[in-house]
């Protein structure tokens, strides 16, 4: 387990962060990284202020896309699930995104959860079953939901839709609406026939969730403006059965057979990745104080396809459970990341997929680049030539350039000591009001959830760290007077260990490079950045460069390089 409460401040209460789950039939590309980089880095945000948080996830793997698909591979859903998992497993490990747990929806505890939830939920009269008329394979022998059966979309007429959604117009469907539609499994005609379903009755909680969306300030304007609409149009009971069997048996009495849909199931996932969490480390019931504790706030970075299942539906349920939860303290949704002007599309080759990124930069560089690209206000537009501009212009040149030139200095005019610096120095004073109004509005930035705007403001304080050093030129003082240049380096050098500080949760290896040679620590508390908390005399660690420029049309031919060899091992 990781030492928790690092930094010095007061600790606020219990935080649970949050993300989108992976779901294991995709591969995950560049935007989903966001959703997860912007979660990871603010858990690191607040692990670094001492708060008290849980950063968990897991992967979302029932459902008819992976049914479906082992049986075209002819492999149980399970094998399939379980190698998607493993992948992504090692692409969170690659980019250093930091879970305090990352489960699965297939775990043990979930599924037990997940029964138990409902079967509360049910008690508490949330749950009603009504009989519905629904496509069927008389040669499968089975029901036809969602991506087990094709056909033509009613709407824009696009042959290939299916019984959840046309990928063509975008819209919702339902299996009945399709024309002309096949079994997936055996290309035959489908009839129709009833079965009993199961349904969450969202109706009853509009006047709830009406009072938690308009009572929480927290909020972003546009999804609280969003979930309002939706309320006023009218809440409908949400699908909570399937007829398939890769999934959770739903614990509705006379439901044998059935499945909990996946959607209504993997939200809970939160909470239950929570609760193993707390089985693991020893305290398994201390996942009601993260959950159901007042002041106890969990915070979700989501899509903005996603908003309305984080404001309305997962509160409901919530609710429904009538166990005092405390619903979403906040939803920070980002808009789309597009590449190079396009949609991420796999079939197309559009964008670029996680495993393809790590091979071509190091997980920092994406890092740096997503983050401040994030999609907080429009979409954002990846090209390899915004890449580069960001890495050498920005990373390289102001951050990683200030620091490598301030810490070489105290090594090559100083013997590797921070020389003496005090108030004396006319600059004193500047530098400490400087560093302390960037830091407030870094901080300020976060608490607005605005991870872009940060990690700009970060390195802006570089910025004006190069500046200084150009203004007052310490290589052209020393030869005058080594204790004036002396003076100008010490104060330089606490405008490094505040970047250090700052950039423990966007760049976790190039802040530890910097704290370990500057404060011969790995991470630091939140609290010290802004402040002049490396003495004079302390011994600095010879750093090596931090970064090295990028070059976008090499990177460009590498991925198509690389997934050329990808290609051909497919042929083989
Ligand atoms: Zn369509
Ligand atoms: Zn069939």
């Amino acid at each position: 387990m990781r030492p928790r409460n690092l930094g010095d401040a007061a600790s606020l209460g219990k935080w649970v962060v949050c993300c989108g789950w992976p779901y294991v039939n995709v591969n995950p590309h560049l935007g989903t990284l966001t959703q997860l980089l912007s979660a990871d880095i603010y858990a690191r945000y607040l692990r670094a202020k001492g708060e008290d948080v849980l950063f968990v996830s897991g992967s979302d793997e029932h459902g008819a896309p992976i049914e479906v698909e082992a049986l075209k591979r002819k492999i149980p859903p399970r094998q399939l699930a379980s190698q998607n998992h493993q992948l992504i497993k090692r692409l969170l490990k690659a980019f250093k995104i930091d879970f305090d747990n990352y489960t699965r929806t297939e775990s043990p505890v979930h599924k037990k959860f997940v029964r138990d939830f409902y079967a509360r939920v049910e008690q508490n009269g949330y749950v009603h079953s009504q009989t519905v008329v629904l496509p069927y394979c008389e040669n499968d022998k089975r029901f036809l939901p969602d991506r087990f059966i094709e056909g033509e979309c009613p709407y824009c007429h696009y042959p290939g839709a299916r019984g959840d959604q046309c990928d063509n117009c975008g819209r919702l469907l339902e299996p009945t609406d399709l024309i002309n539609s096949h079994c997936v499994i055996c290309g035959q005609k489908p009839v129709l026939k009833e079965s009993r379903h199961w349904f969450f009755d969202l109706p009853k909680l509009s006047r709830k969730l009406a009072a938690y969306i308009e009572g929480n300030a927290n909020l972003p304007e546009n999804a609280r403006n969003f979930s309002m609409s939706w309320i006023r149009e009218g809440l409908k009971p949400r699908s909570l059965t399937r007829d398939i069997s890769w999934g959770i048996p739903a614990p509705f009495a006379g439901a044998e057979g059935k499945t909990l849909y996946v959607w209504m199931e993997a939200v809970l996932g939160y909470v239950s990745a929570t609760k193993e969490w707390c089985e693991k480390s020893g305290h398994p019931a201390l996942w009601k104080a993260y959950w159901q504790e007042p002041g106890s706030r969990n915070i979700h970075f989501i899509g903005k396809d996603n908003i309305t299942f984080h404001t309305i539906i997962f509160p409901g349920l919530l609710e429904a459970a009538e166990q005092g939860y405390q619903l979403p303290w906040q939803v920070s949704s980002t808009e789309y990341v597009l590449f190079e002007g396009q949609k991420f599309s796999k079939s197309r080759g559009i964008g670029i997929l996680m495993e393809e990124a790590i091979e071509l930069e190091d997980s920092e560089y994406w890092r740096y680049a997503l983050t401040s690209l994030r999609p907080e206000q429009k979409d954002a537009n990846f090209t390899w030539e915004e890449f580069e501009r960001k890495v050498n212009t920005e990373l390289n040149d102001v951050v990683g350039n200030y620091v490598h030139r301030t810490l070489s200095f105290v090594q090559t005019h100083f013997g590797g000591r921070v020389p003496t610096y005090d108030r004396s120095n006319e600059n004193y004073e500047k530098i400490a009001e400087t560093l302390r109004r960037e830091t407030d509005a870094v901080d300020t930035s976060f608490s607005q959830f605005r991870l872009r705007e940060a990690i700009d403001q970060v390195v802006n304080i570089a910025r004006s760290g190069n500046r200084f050093l150009n203004e007052t030129e310490p290589w052209k003082t020393y030869k005058q007077s080594q204790k004036e240049a002396g003076q100008i380096v010490g104060l330089s050098v606490q405008i490094a260990g505040t970047v250090g500080v700052l950039l423990q949760p966007f760049l976790p290896i190039t802040s530890s490079k910097i704290l370990k040679a500057v404060a011969k620590k790995k991470q630091l508390g939140w609290n010290i950045a802004g402040t002049f908390f490396i003495k004079s005399g302390t011994r600095i660690s010879p750093l090596d460069p931090l970064f090295h420029k990028v070059v976008s049309t090499g990177l460009r031919d590498r991925l198509t390089k690389l997934r050329s060899i990808e290609t051909s091992e497919v042929q083989v």
